[in-house]
């Protein structure tokens, strides 16, 4: 039997940590929750950022140093744009990117849902895996922060992009996601899983945001699977980017231990963290989390096929105890 793997996932974190996946379990079938609290609209196209992150980096059309956007990418639409005076320009969007939104867009305006549209998207770029949106509802994570007009939400976009998450962060607001249905197939499939894994996404805005959709939480700590987590945090910090920000605005800590026990027993069955923190692994276990260190540093596809392979170990681990 084919072993079934659902995975939660944001964008770099999870794309990355998917390839090496693919490549440590290249017969399973592998679903993709994916988060879609980072979309935007922007110039009247609908932007999916973690969706296309996931779809290019499987399919072979990422920018790979940068880690989002399309490889060998031009900005003429951009530049064109700005010379009308319109933005953001703080948002980058490329020309061959562009024509992702555009057909996204379309299909959309002609009634499809979002999960219809990313598989006719995927159709191209043959991810080998399915990758399904947490909803096909719009969920818009927004973030609370002070500004000089007092304290304020902002698009998650905004606060990450353009601010680089430099002031605090109050509060994470997943809007939406309470009226949220999960997509066409992610309940079946997390039912159905033999394993459910959490990347090293970001635990608020990431995996955070997907089980927030009403269902999806219930559905993952009631799968008969394991559930096992890879530590984004090394270290006592984000391997990439400025999770420590939105972990502070919901009172977690950034170190591996702390995000461990956010999830909690009732979610995870297994998490991982990166030998520098092996000091961290008698801790999760306290919490009930069977825990391990191993390295957890994607620094190129074979290490990233041992971390998932670790991964799956332990889950086989959980499984047989
Ligand atoms: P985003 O949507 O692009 O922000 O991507 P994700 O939510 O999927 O992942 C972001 C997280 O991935 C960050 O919190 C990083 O700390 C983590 N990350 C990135 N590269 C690595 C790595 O090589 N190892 C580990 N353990 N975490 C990583
Ligand atoms: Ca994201």
């Amino acid at each position: 039997m084919q072993q079934r793997i659902v995975v939660l996932a944001g964008g770099i974190g999870g794309a990355r940590f998917l390839r090496g996946l693919k490549s440590a379990a290249p017969d399973a079938d592998i679903t993709v929750i994916g988060n879609t609290g980072d979309d935007i609209h922007l110039f009247g196209l609908k932007v999916c950022p973690d969706l296309d992150t996931v779809m290019y980096t499987l399919g072979g059309g990422i920018h790979e140093e940068q880690g989002w956007g399309r490889a060998g990418e031009t900005f003429a639409v951009k530049e064109e744009l700005a010379a009308y005076g319109v933005g953001p320009e703080w948002f980058g969007l490329g020309d061959r990117d562009f024509a992702t939104h555009i057909v996204r867009t379309q299909m959309l305006g002609a009634g499809y849902p979002l999960s219809a549209v990313t598989e006719a998207l995927c159709a191209r770029w043959q991810p080998g895996v399915r990758l399904l949106p947490m909803s096909d509802d719009r969920v818009e994570t927004h973030v609370l922060v002070d500004t000089e007009d007092g304290r304020k939400a902002v698009h998650f976009q905004e606060y990450w992009v353009r601010m680089r998450a430099s002031v605090p962060a109050h509060a994470i607001v997943p809007v939406g996601a309470e009226q949220a249905k999960p997509a066409p197939g992610v309940l079946e499939a997390l039912a159905a899983a033999d394993v459910v894994l959490f990347p090293p996404s970001n635990p608020v805005v990431s995996v955070g945001t997907i089980l927030s959709v009403p269902g999806v939480r219930e559905a993952v700590a009631d799968a008969g699977a394991p559930v096992v987590g890879l530590s984004p945090i090394v270290g006592d910090a984000p391997v990439r980017g400025m999770a420590d920000k939105v972990l502070a605005a919901v009172g977690v800590e950034s170190t591996a231990a702390a995000v461990a026990r956010h999830y909690g027993s009732g979610l995870l069955d297994g998490w991982l963290v990166d030998t520098v923190d092996a000091g961290a692994v008698a801790d999760v276990e306290a919490a009930g989390i069977r825990c391990r260190a191993v390295p957890l540093m994607m620094t190129d596809v074979p290490a990233t096929a041992r971390m998932a392979s670790a991964a799956l170990a332990l889950a086989e681990e959980v499984r047989g105890s």
